[in-house]
């Protein structure tokens, strides 16, 4: 079979390549003895190598012998906060000798003092932190990250945050970003329904053209479900797709919130019950689960069973943000996700993968197959379950995004 298009890059002798693809049997999708071919940014080649077509173009062919290591799909990150500036290490000291996140974030601490830095921050500075944890994911495997707004609570600094979002994914040491608008995070100084309706009749316009999704923060502290719903029906009239914080620190109704408004993700969900899961499982909507964020804050494990037994699509996030979850790691959530979530090893990686996809209506990734995009990660390892097993350890060796090394050398043969 002759292939359509020039091979530029070719990654051969692939001791297990994971596609995630359930096209190839049980998950995670596993091709032995394989090999993958790419041409531009598509894959046009994914099997096993005894029934590979002989790759045309010329000599400009990336040639990369992964000498018996597995593949598996470039991460999608489907949940992070890294637009910050400041530090909040101290805070992390304060509730290590027994002050709760509630009681840091009364004392004018928390999410507001991150607030406080960001807010006032250039767009180059806001890019230029966030670029840095965005190097160090994409050196995890992270080919896609999304990436909130937030701690602005003023129009100007909200926008100032997406525009660093959008530089973001410009340059190919990083993973793609896509950019979320998250007017309700922390509470307002002022009045909430001003502050509120300033967000339904301005904000959202403006940030639809920055901003693929609207996301809110639904629960006790935060924000209630009818002021939710107010921005996320004006922000769906603007144009951008929903998702919902929902259900981790009380069980307030963002669950339900996000199915009744077919939002793409509900994310945390520690305090979602069976029929949340149901709900969102009926509505298509994708269950995000951050066990980083979890771990952290001590409270119930991830629901990672709960939403796959409902019949839900799932997805695992880092949730990136200088308050409760400071990792760039996907391999390290997949871990913890398998540890404390109640998935399987198989169940973690098509969650970190395909999954994240899903909470962002990507269907063009997160799978290896021919005619999706060639984002991937060649590990150090051949057992691709590691990833999940092997706890805080890096096993990515070489990271491929769209056709093109840009982390590792290659393991050139
Ligand atoms: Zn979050």
């Amino acid at each position: 079979m002759p292939l359509p298009d020039p091979v530029t890059l070719m990654v051969r002798n692939i001791g297990a390549l994971v596609t995630c693809d359930p096209a190839h049997g049980d998950a995670p999708g596993v091709i032995r003895d394989a090999v993958l071919m790419c041409a531009g940014e598509v894959i046009v080649y994914a099997g096993r190598g005894d029934a590979a077509p002989r790759p045309t173009g010329d000599n400009d062919i990336v040639d990369i012998d992964a000498r018996g290591a597995a593949v598996i799909p470039g991460f999608v990150d489907a949940h992070t906060h890294i637009a910050w500036l400041g530090d909040r290490g101290e805070e992390y000291a304060l509730r290590s000798s027994g002050l709760t996140y509630e009681q840091i974030a009364q004392r004018g601490g928390g999410i507001r003092s991150t607030v406080r830095d960001t807010a006032r921050g250039s767009a180059a500075a806001i890019r230029d932190a966030a670029s840095t944890r965005a190097r160090l994911m994409i050196a995890h495997g992270t080919t896609t990250v999304e990436v909130k707004s937030g701690y602005g609570l003023d129009h100007d600094a909200e926008m100032r945050q997406l525009d660093a979002v959008a530089d973001l994914g410009a340059d190919h040491g990083m993973p793609l970003a896509i950019a979320t608008y998250l007017p309700l995070h922390a509470a307002p100084d002022g009045d909430r329904a001003d502050f509120i309706a300033e967000v339904c009749a301005h904000g959202v316009g403006d940030a639809a053209a920055l901003a693929s999704f609207c996301d809110v923060f639904c629960d006790e502290g935060a924000y209630t479900v009818d002021e939710c719903r107010a921005v996320l029906l004006a922000a769906r009239a603007a144009g951008m797709s929903l998702k919902v914080h929902a259900d981790q620190r009380t069980h307030t109704g963002g669950a339900q919130l996000a199915a009744e408004l077919h939002a793409a993700s509900a994310d945390h969900l520690e305090f979602a019950d069976e029929a949340d899961c149901r709900a969102l499982a009926a509505a298509g909507v994708t269950g995000v689960i951050l066990p980083g964020a979890a771990l952290i804050l001590g409270g119930p494990p991830p629901p990672g069973r709960r939403l796959r037994d409902a019949g839900a699509t799932v997805a695992i996030a880092t949730d990136c943000n200088p308050g409760t979850s400071y990792t760039e790691s996907m391999p390290l959530m997949m871990s913890l996700a398998v540890a404390t979530a109640g998935l399987g090893p198989s169940e973690a990686l098509v969650a970190a993968t395909s999954g994240g996809a899903a909470a962002l209506q990507l269907d063009d990734r997160g799978i290896l197959r021919r005619g999706l995009r060639a984002d991937a990660a060649i590990l150090s390892t051949p057992h691709w379950i590691d990833v999940a097993y092997h706890l805080g350890a890096n096993p990515v060796a070489t990271v491929i995004r769209g056709g093109q090394v840009v982390v590792g050398a290659g393991l050139a043969g």
